[in-house]
């Protein structure tokens, strides 16, 4: 049996990574993006007054002017205006150009406005260009702001809009087949007999596709029938890119998942891993690079195995770069009786001097799955240690992006 480690470097070897393609940014959200965001132009692009108030020469000023005739308006969206008098002011509003002329911008709240005369209040010292964002501060003309391989995010999502992209090359999102199997598994809308159980794993598998950006995904369920099996796993084969499997791949009498996958091609990489919950993990791939992770069906396996294993293997294949790597320390001493690498279930408090602390929601066995849902996502904590005290460092998996 391999290690959690090996079946890392496993999966993640010669992934080949999807096309690229152009899409309306409106569709982009949660995608990853596969060119340079760059700035068309200075950003901001002009000097721009960011207080509403007036704006003067600061010369003035300083030679002891505190009564300054409104000379205008300068409204956003509009050429600059040229403050030709010098002791004079003009009125500006946050997001306009800093007038021609104008060096210095005072907030109307540090002002008497009356009869078209703006009377500075004393107090205070005026500065040069305050209240002014600077032409070019935020990002040269040419800059790349943005790389690619980042997920585009809602200020991602800004920042391409901003800079006039209204298509953006992103990855193409792999179309992947989620195969549920058993005889005791049913459809939820089904009336359900007392040996029977409705399908939850699938579900589970979906939405976590979905919210990380991976919705060209479909349902399937197939009974433990090699012929059906074996039908449904050459459909899948043809027209996805990935299939995940949840159930079937354990030693049980019914557990055809393996045999029929090697008999249509697809080369078993790995089977089982020192891990618990997850240890029948099957992973292989078919003559044409497509990977097929068989996930072990009981519920707390199947989810831990598809945020360890098949969420990483998905956003190395969209070409994301640097994937959020998380470590919370553990709330309380936690004891482990197995010599296997072990995936714990972990509720996320933030305690009040910043630490992320995950206590442990221990679950009966791995098919207590409503103990989930208390949780915010499991921590992983070396094999062959049994003894964690509690402040113990553990990376941690969160249910989500
Ligand atoms: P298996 O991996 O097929 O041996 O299944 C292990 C356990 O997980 C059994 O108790 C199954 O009933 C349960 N199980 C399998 N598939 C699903 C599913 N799609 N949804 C919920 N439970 C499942
Ligand atoms: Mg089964």
């Amino acid at each position: 049996m391999i290690t959690v480690r090996q079946a890392d470097k496993l999966i993640s070897k010669d992934i080949k990574k999807y096309p690229s393609v152009r899409v309306p940014l409106e569709g982009a959200f949660g995608k990853i993006l596969r060119e340079d965001l760059i700035a068309d132009r200075d950003l901001p692009p002009f000097d721009r007054v960011m207080m509403d108030g007036i704006a003067i020469d600061l010369r003035s000023w300083k030679e002891g002017n505190r009564a300054f005739p409104v000379r205008g308006i300068q409204k956003p969206g509009t050429p600059a205006l040229v403050l030709k008098d010098p002791a004079g002011c003009l009125e500006v509003m946050t997001g306009a150009l800093l007038p021609v002329g104008c060096d210095c911008v005072i907030p109307f709240e540090d002002i008497q406005l009356k009869n078209r005369r703006a009377v500075i209040n004393n107090g205070f010292a005026l500065k040069r260009m305050q209240n002014v964002h600077r032409k070019g501060s935020d990002g040269k003309k040419g800059s790349r702001l943005v790389p690619g391989g980042t997920r585009l995010m809602t200020s991602q999502v800004a920042f391409a809009a901003s800079v006039g992209k209204k298509q953006v090359l992103v990855s193409r999102i792999p179309r992947i087949a989620i195969v549920g199997t058993g005889d005791e598994v049913i459809a939820i809308g089904q009336k359900v007999k007392p040996y029977q159980i409705r399908q939850s794993n699938a579900y589970a598998i979906e939405a976590a596709l979905r919210l990380c950006g991976y919705d060209q995904v479909e349902r399937f369920h197939v009974r433990d029938d090699k012929a059906k099996l074996t039908s449904c796993f050459k459909k899948v084969l043809k027209g996805f890119d990935v299939v995940i499997l949840s159930g079937g791949v354990s030693m049980g009498r019914f557990d055809y998942v393996p045999a029929i996958l090697t008999a249509l091609g697809v080369k078993e990489i790995f089977h089982k891993v020192k891990e618990r919950p997850g240890k029948p993990l099957w992973f292989g791939k078919n003559k044409k690079g497509k990977p097929v992770f068989g996930l072990p069906g009981n519920p707390i396996s199947t989810q831990v195995c598809l945020y360890r294993y098949v969420l990483p293997y998905l956003n190395r294949s969209v070409g994301l770069k640097e994937p959020r790597k998380e470590f919370v320390c553990l709330s309380e001493n936690v004891e482990i009786k197995t010599n296997l690498t072990y995936f714990l279930p972990v509720k996320i408090k933030c305690q009040h001097d910043g630490r992320l602390m995950g206590a442990p929601v221990f679950f009966h066995n791995s098919g207590d799955y409503p103990c989930l849902s208390r949780t915010d996502g499991f921590v992983e904590l070396p094999a062959n240690t049994f003894h964690f005290p509690k402040g113990t460092v553990a990376r941690f998996y969160r249910w989500g992006l």
